[in-house]
């Protein structure tokens, strides 16, 4: 499994892209990267759930439905929903519908290509095929269920060379994309300035 970390660092730099240019201020706002860091790690909530509420709240066990296109549609349509309770204007909710599909999917798809620990039916409710790399593309924690402590995951030498990794791999493109983000916001404003279009 990609870690919290990978998850998280994978949704700031989804949200950055998605959001960085929205004609709204509010929703081109740094701190809604941070939204997309825990929309990143959504789907392992699953794990919390299974391990504090068991087979009755949780009787797929992890990567179960949270970690679907179905899941994935939800949040979206959910989130799109706010947006339009808002009373967002309507290309900024298609982007908040588009980022957050695209930041839990994306965990799902991660998680896949890990290619350790259980399949990902990545086309539920569609299909109920899971799927998971028969190699590892991206790094992955060892984690046992033996072991009810989370805290595990930190460790092991194995598992703090993969959040190492993960820094590596995905701590660069989620910058950039902050840095992109952060110009584009800035050249928005001066802009919106300009026209009065800011609100
Ligand atoms: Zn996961």
């Amino acid at each position: 499994m990609s870690t919290f970390l990978g998850h998280a660092l994978v949704g700031v730099g989804l949200a950055a892209v998605g959001l960085g240019r929205a004609k709204s201020p509010l929703l081109r706002h740094p701190l809604l990267w941070m939204a997309g860091a825990f929309l990143g790690v959504l789907p392992d909530f699953d794990i919390v759930v299974f391990r504090f509420f068991g087979h009755a709240w949780a009787p797929s066990g992890h990567r179960g439905p949270s970690h679907t296109l179905g899941a994935a549609l939800a949040v979206a349509l959910a989130l799109a929903g706010v947006g339009a309770l808002f009373r967002a204007r309507l290309t900024d909710i298609g982007r908040i519908c588009g980022t957050a599909f695209a930041i839990v999917y994306t965990h799902a798809l991660m998680d896949a290509l890990c290619g350790a620990g259980r399949g990902v039916a990545l086309a539920w409710p569609f299909s109920d095929v899971a799927w998971l790399s028969p190699v590892r593309l991206l790094p992955g924690a060892a984690w046992s269920r033996a072991v009810p402590d989370l805290v595990e995951l930190f460790g092991t030498a194995h598992n703090l060379s993969v959040l190492g990794g993960e820094m590596l791999i995905f701590g660069p493109p989620a910058l950039a994309a902050a840095v992109w983000a952060h110009l584009g916001s800035r050249r928005e404003s001066e802009r919106g300035e300009l026209t009065g279009e800011n609100d």
